[in-house]
């Protein structure tokens, strides 16, 4: 919770790893792992003479990006030299794009919510960002400080990296709260492995992501000075660290400290932020267009191509299953967080005609045993099409909804299909008017008294006739038709 009087005031910023099989300005190979400095070359070195040409698939990609974050992408942009030293960047300048970036003005609406003490969600609602760009550039490398074992005393330099293509996307100030800005992150980073634009895995650094945080009094319109959040490893450390800063700069602004234009870091181990560098300006860049590349020309045509090929968005599919097959926002919303997880959801639904359940089932049972297991969806051993024949079964009242969950632990373990498990299981009721009607006319003649009691009033026996049933079938009697012919008989 935010002090009282005070606002937050926040913009992200992430850089998304675009995914190629190769680097945006050379033909060098993207791996991760590799023996350092391998997959480089003069390109990618920076060494003199040689020239960039840009790679077409990261145009294909970046238009998938833009377009799911509801950028528009430009009809030209133009590649900018980024000038600063640093050793991880030999050229010392980085290719990026600065006042005509490749694509601009969009809108992403997002669903949000703040947490309570447990970390739950309070109340889903509908935000839009503006997001201001979404620029094309190349990745520095690495410097490496772990060294050899005896000389650890150095740094190395390591170019694999160099001349990975990134998409940096920029947000206008609009996050109030550090979980807007959590909610944010996991939206775009969702949607960009659903479209295939990127596989935007922090954990692996192919997606970073940095937030601008300043605090003002409610009603200000101006800003104060902000602080750059970065190195920030996963969303959660992201999310502490805006919530530890604005509690901070509030204390310093109502102590009248100095609050300082710089760039911090998050300490995990201590909780807090550290300052890592005063912030640049712009202008401390020098940009100037990139003279060895083009102006990047995109059109109207190779846009509808791109929006033709990609799937239905993650947002739109949510509302579908709401409306469709009467899913709840929290079920819906859990089940579009995958493609595979999505996919596999509808054709069980469709298969089984029972979408409500098959949501059930798939989200409690089906993904505890998953997690459990450490498998994706795609090596799920139960398929979409048995967990629907599973489905159909306990809708037919062969069986009752404990026996399905432990059928399909067992389906999960053996990789059987549901008639297997449901059979060996020994779990088939009996469902079949003609037998079921036998054992009643059975108990009904061994029960002269308790039939006389029932019909003279006695209402409460009726349970007692459901039980003998019951017992004489061993249990496997489906209990709604063992009723429906108890009350047709008395
Ligand atoms: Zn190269």
């Amino acid at each position: 919770m935010i002090k009282e009087g005070w606002e937050a005031v926040i913009g992200m910023e992430i850089h998304a790893q675009l995914a190629t099989n190769t680097k945006i300005f050379c033909g060098c190979a993207v791996e991760t792992g590799g023996e350092p400095n391998s997959n480089t070359c003069p390109v990618c070195l920076g060494l003199p003479g040689a020239l960039p040409v840009l790679n077409k698939r990261v145009i294909d990609l970046g238009a998938r990006a833009a377009l799911s974050l509801g950028l528009q992408i430009q009809e030209s942009s133009i590649f900018a030299r980024k000038n600063y030293f640093y050793p991880d960047l030999p050229k010392g300048y980085q290719i990026s794009q600065y006042d005509k970036p490749f694509s601009a003005n969009g809108k992403l609406t997002i669903m949000t919510s703040e947490r309570d003490d447990q970390g739950r969600a309070v109340e889903w609602k509908p935000m839009t960002i503006r997001i201001e760009r979404m620029h094309l550039e190349e990745d520095a490398g690495k410097n490496v400080h772990e060294g050899l074992p005896d000389v650890d005393k150095y740094s190395y330099v390591d170019l694999n990296r160099a001349g990975t293509p990134l998409g940096e996307i920029v947000t206008a100030p609009d996050f109030r709260t550090s979980w807007q800005a959590y909610d944010y992150v996991n939206h775009v980073r969702s949607v960009l492995r659903w479209v295939g634009a990127s596989d935007a895995d922090m954990e692996k650094g192919n997606l970073r992501c940095e937030a601008n945080v300043s605090v003002r009094k409610i009603g200000e319109t101006g800003f104060n000075n902000k602080s750059e959040l970065k190195n920030l490893n996963s969303v959660r450390f992201m999310q502490k660290a805006i919530e530890f800063e604005i509690v901070r700069q509030i204390e310093a602004h109502e102590k009248s400290e100095p609050v300082n234009q710089e760039t911090r870091l998050w300490d995990e181990k201590n909780q807090c932020t550290r300052v890592m560098r005063s912030k640049e300006d712009a202008h401390d860049y020098r940009y100037f267009p990139e003279p060895d590349l083009q102006p990047l020309k995109v059109t109207a045509e190779f846009i509808e191509n791109v929006r033709k090929q990609m799937p239905e968005l993650p947002d739109a599919m949510r509302d579908r299953f709401m409306t469709g097959y009467s899913l709840s926002f929290s079920d819906a919303s859990q089940i579009v967080t995958e493609a595979d997880l999505a996919a596999f959801y509808e054709a069980a639904a469709k298969e089984s005609g029972n979408p409500r359940v098959t949501a059930n089932f798939l989200l409690s049972e089906l993904q505890r045993e998953m997690n459990n297991s450490g498998k994706t969806m795609a090596e799920s051993p139960v398929s979409a099409k048995e967990l629907a024949a599973l489905i159909k079964t306990l809708d037919s009242g062969a069986i009752n909804n404990n026996q399905a969950k432990e059928v399909l632990v067992e389906m999960f373990d053996s990789g059987k299909t549901a008639a297997t498990v449901i059979s060996e299981k020994g779990f088939e009721q009996i469902s079949d008017s003609a037998e079921i009607e036998k054992i009643v006319d059975e108990i009904i003649e061994k029960n002269e008294n308790q039939v006389t009691a029932y019909r003279g009033g006695n209402d409460k026996l009726f349970g007692f006739f459901v039980g003998q049933v019951m017992r004489a079938s061993e249990g496997k009697a489906n209990p709604k038709i063992v009723n429906e012919i108890l009350k047709q008989k008395l």
